[in-house]
């Protein structure tokens, strides 16, 4: 049966994949710059990184308009997601989130003894912000939110979700999860950052893994009120677990506005080409604002798997709103090609 909605794989598959698609990767990173910094920061591999990463925050801070006292970072946003988690629900509590959204910070807060209080997604994908605020109670430590939504690559409009983050995050604090929100061509625009320089007890997480290509490298951050990350940094020292090796990558990346451009523009010319495949084989894809795409699919959940597997393909299989799904990452146009012959082969639309 499926864990949180999710269909787990039974294994890894015993060839390596033609179309490795299950996990939000960037297939075209990371930047050359970023590597070419990596290797050169190798030889530095004997001290702590430290004042590299006291630089890596100074840019990060100038980007988001924030002091570097508002960073926590974190190898991976996971680390951020999951260390929130830990500090806010050690004494039980509860925590709103859409259903269905992204499971990291929510498993772990179940794991500490918090309840989760799921608020399904509207009709048009959004967010329900009117239920998730009648959802809060006394009880209730933090508000989730993931936008793009992952699994479901759709968005919240930001004028909306701003004014949400603003008024709820005077009762209870907001962390909105923007992993994916790069994709979107004016995605700093979207961002709920600003509300932080204005004082709002927002957290806002942030990751190297999507468009900078870079998730086996683990950088990720989270932007908030400095009081509010003390509370998580006085238990865990956020920054410890980053090599320097990928501090200097993730520096280099941040300024490789060319990269960011291409990986941006080619994710959206290849999610267009998937959704016209699957639309052709007669399937129903959901639009997507991000690197990943789901439609509704007729097989259960880990048959669907074993049978794209056994084709080389990854993808990952969820089920929700009574109904099974299946969720792809995009990959470069070949890879989607394989996809869909896969898809061809194993569906009827
Ligand atoms: N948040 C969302 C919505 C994600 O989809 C992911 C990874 O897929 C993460 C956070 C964690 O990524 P990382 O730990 O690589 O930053």
């Amino acid at each position: 049966s499926p864990f949180f909605g999710e269909f787990i794989p039974a294994g890894l598959p015993e060839q390596p994949l033609l179309a490795k698609l299950n996990a939000n990767e960037n297939p075209y990173g990371p930047s050359p710059k970023a590597t070419a910094a990596l290797s050169a920061a190798m030889a530095g591999g004997n001290r702590y990184g430290w004042r590299e990463l006291m630089g890596l925050m100074e840019r990060l801070s100038e980007k988001e308009g924030v002091s570097p006292k508002h960073l926590l970072m974190g190898p991976g946003s996971s680390d951020l997601l999951e260390k929130t988690a830990m500090v806010f629900f050690q004494g039980g509590g509860n925590v709103v989130s859409a259903d269905p959204s992204y499971m990291s910070l929510i498993q772990v807060a179940k794991s500490c003894g918090a309840s989760w209080k799921p608020v399904p997604l509207k009709t048009d994908w959004s967010h329900d912000l009117p239920a998730m605020e009648a959802a809060i109670d006394e009880e209730t430590k933090l508000v989730y939110i993931c936008n793009p939504n992952n699994p479901t690559g759709t968005i919240t409009a930001a004028d909306g979700l701003r004014e949400f983050c603003a008024r709820v995050s005077e009762r209870v604090p907001v962390f909105v999860d923007e992993a994916y929100l790069d994709f979107l061509e004016d995605g700093m625009k979207q961002s709920m950052v600003s509300l932080i320089a204005e004082g709002k007890n927002v957290i806002v997480a942030r990751t190297f893994s999507k468009i900078h290509g870079m998730a086996g490298l683990r950088v990720g951050y989270a932007v908030g009120l400095p009081e509010t990350l003390e509370r998580i940094n006085a238990i865990t020292r956020a920054g410890m677990g980053i090599a320097c090796t990928s501090i200097a990558a993730a520096d280099a990346s941040l300024s490789d506005m060319e990269f960011l451009k291409s990986s941006r523009e080619r994710n959206a010319e290849v999610r267009e080409f998937t959704f016209e495949g699957l639309c052709s084989l007669g399937h129903d894809p959901v639009a997507s604002h991000t690197s990943f795409m789901i439609f509704p699919i007729a097989l259960e959940g880990r048959d669907f798997l074993d049978k794209m597997s056994a084709q080389r393909v990854g993808v990952r299989a969820f089920e929700f709103l009574d109904k099974k799904w299946c969720r792809v990452s995009m990959g470069t146009r070949q890879e989607m090609e394989v996809f869909l012959a896969a898809i061809a082969k194993t569906l009827v639309g």
